[in-house]
């Protein structure tokens, strides 16, 4: 506390010099002689102490009994004038202030030092505390001699609870800062240099108090981040528009990422200068990992759900399509039995025919030879000549009715083979033997090579069937001058026969067709009587029915080569 001289008049309001009267003190009546001050300038004086009520303003005798009061003294203390004036002024103290004489102490340190100041506790007259400042003045004439004291007290109970009550506040939030763990609190300075710091702060970005203060906040941003500038621009935006919020990524003390929401808040001091930032972090990580887990969740049930749809959908495709198959297969097998009924009908009626065609062609065929044997009568040249033609015409028509028969059975499946093994040397020179009178007639030489002996695994009457179709084919297609080649062997297993010839030859476009029945190539040009156009078809049904082939190659105007191939014998 400074100490003023005692002649310093600067504590005491100026003009209220007091001096003694009646033992007691009437400023209002003070006459300091020689002074200047008017007797209504100390009225003035008077009045604004006696009005003032939120001061308790009284004057103290030499030895502190009480000499004035104003209303403060009784709006603070409780005291009317009449029950205080005349009593010391320790009235006023608690207990623990007198035991060690404060009161005194405090008018000896006034006297010395001309002013003593205090805080502390009163006592009001029902005996309640308030707390209080109290300025102890020294009054002396002009002398120097003391005369008394000035006293004012002031109440501040109120302020000292405003300010308690401000201070718990404070340390309550700050606390509260300090605490929380889930949001990292903390503050920048203007430069975004970290200097506050807290529990959640540590806990979310990794850094200890220590560490981080006086770090720059962009320690906690990643590179990318970094390099444009992104911590800076923050402040910026918080400077120009108080805040800046926003969801991004950041990085803790080991380098790993976290999802966080962050709000940086200018603070401003009232006269609106910058004194930093406040920062708020929250950790979404968890948060943003469970809505994309439920995202991803979302998207799989979809998925699912559209697999499974889909899945159905097919099933349900695949069933009509079933359905729809398996009356396909029932209308294939109703045909397949119709086809069936239909063909044996007609295998039926063509075996019944050619039976019942062959009984008078047979009787034609019979008389006509009888006529021409002249046993029933001479018969002249022309005659004969005409029974021959009957005789051929007859034969021709027997073996056109012949092959329908055998078509018809094999078409009804009616034919069966017999596996029997054939040296393939007998069946080819039994064939050639019986078509050699006919080649001569033709003047078509007739050759058989001889083969590797061989042995056939098949049914004899066909394989000799089919070699006799082969061979009169080749006779019949080769002009005279031309020759028929048989020849015979094994290849990759199986037995091969050709028939060669160096005759007309097939166009390559027919070379399949003559394959079918009824097929005959230029027949109505070249050889308009000949055949029935079955040979090849039955042929190769046979083969096929042995378990072998027949097939073909041709020259046009060069020859052909039919080929007959059949398993071999073990
Ligand atoms: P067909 O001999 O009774 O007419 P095929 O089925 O045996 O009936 O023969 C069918 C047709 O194939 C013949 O009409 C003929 O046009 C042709 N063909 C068969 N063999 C030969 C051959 N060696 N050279 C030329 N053409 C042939």
């Amino acid at each position: 506390m400074p100490s003023k001289s005692p002649a310093d008049p600067g504590d005491s309001p100026p003009g209220w010099t007091p001096s003694p009267r009646d033992g007691g003190f009437d400023p209002s009546r003070s006459a300091r002689g020689g002074a200047d001050l008017s007797a209504d300038t100390t009225d003035l004086h008077r009045l604004l102490v006696e009005s003032v009520r939120d001061y308790a303003i009284f004057v103290l005798d030499r030895t502190g009994h009480v000499l004035t009061w104003n209303p403060g003294v009784e709006r603070l203390k409780g005291y009317t004038a009449d029950e205080i004036i005349g009593r010391h002024f320790s009235t006023f103290y608690p207990a623990e202030d007198l035991a060690w004489n404060k009161p005194a102490w405090e008018l000896e340190v006034a006297t010395r030092e001309g002013r003593f100041e205090d805080e502390g506790w009163r006592l009001r007259k029902d005996g309640s505390r308030f707390w209080a400042n109290v300025v102890i003045t020294a009054l002396r004439d002009e002398m120097g001699e003391l005369v008394g004291f000035a006293k004012v007290t002031r109440d501040l109970t109120e302020r000292r609870a405003a300010e308690e009550e401000l201070r718990q506040s404070e340390q309550r939030f700050r606390l509260l800062v300090q605490n929380v763990r889930d949001y990292a609190i903390f503050m920048l300075d203007p430069g975004g240099h970290i200097i506050s710091w807290n529990e959640g702060a540590q806990h979310i970005n990794g850094y200890s108090e220590a560490e981080i203060l006086g770090r720059h906040f962009s320690i906690f941003y990643p590179d990318e981040d970094i390099g444009w500038g992104k911590p800076p621009w923050e402040l910026e935006v918080a400077t120009s528009e108080g805040r800046f919020e926003e969801e991004g990524w950041r990085i803790r003390k080991n380098g790993e990422r976290f999802w966080a929401n962050v709000v940086i808040t200018a603070l401003r001091a009232p006269g609106g200068e910058l004194l930093g930032f406040t920062k708020v972090t929250r950790d979404l990580t968890e948060r943003r990992a469970s809505m994309q887990r439920e995202l991803a969740d979302a998207r799989r049930l979809a998925a699912e759900e559209t697999a499974r749809a889909m899945a159905e959908s097919r099933a349900q495709e695949l069933g009509a399509l079933n359905e729809q198959l398996r009356t396909q297969a029932e209308e294939l097998e109703q045909r397949r039995r119709e086809a069936e009924q239909a063909n044996r009908v007609k295998s039926e009626f063509l075996a019944a025919m050619s039976h019942e065609l062959r009984t008078p062609l047979n009787a034609i065929g019979g008389y006509a030879q009888l006529l021409a044997m002249g046993i029933q009568g001479p018969v002249n040249e022309e005659q004969e000549a005409a029974l021959h033609r009957i005789q051929r015409s007859q034969q021709h028509l027997l073996g056109l009715i012949n092959d329908i028969l055998n078509f018809s059975r094999m078409e009804a499946g009616e034919v069966t083979y017999a596996a029997d093994p054939i040296p393939v040397q007998d069946a080819v020179e039994a064939a050639s033997e019986i078509v050699a009178v006919s080649a001569k007639t033709r003047g078509v030489a007739l050759e058989v090579r001889p083969g590797a002996p061989a042995t056939v695994l098949g049914d004899r009457p066909k394989l000799d069937q089919i070699l006799l179709n082969l061979l009169s084919n080749a006779i019949k297609f080769t002009e005279p001058g031309g020759r028929v080649t048989l020849e015979h062997g094994v290849e990759d297993g199986r037995v091969a026969i050709r028939v060669r010839d160096t005759g007309i030859g097939i166009p390559a476009d027919k070379l399949e067709a003559v394959f079918e029945p009824f097929v005959q190539v230029g027949r109505s040009l070249t050889h308009p009587a000949e055949g029935t156009g079955l040979g090849l078809a039955i042929s190769r049904d046979l083969a096929r029915g042995m378990g072998g082939d027949l097939t073909a190659v041709s020259t046009e105007g060069k020859g052909s080569v039919f080929s007959l191939t059949l398993p071999l014998s073990p």
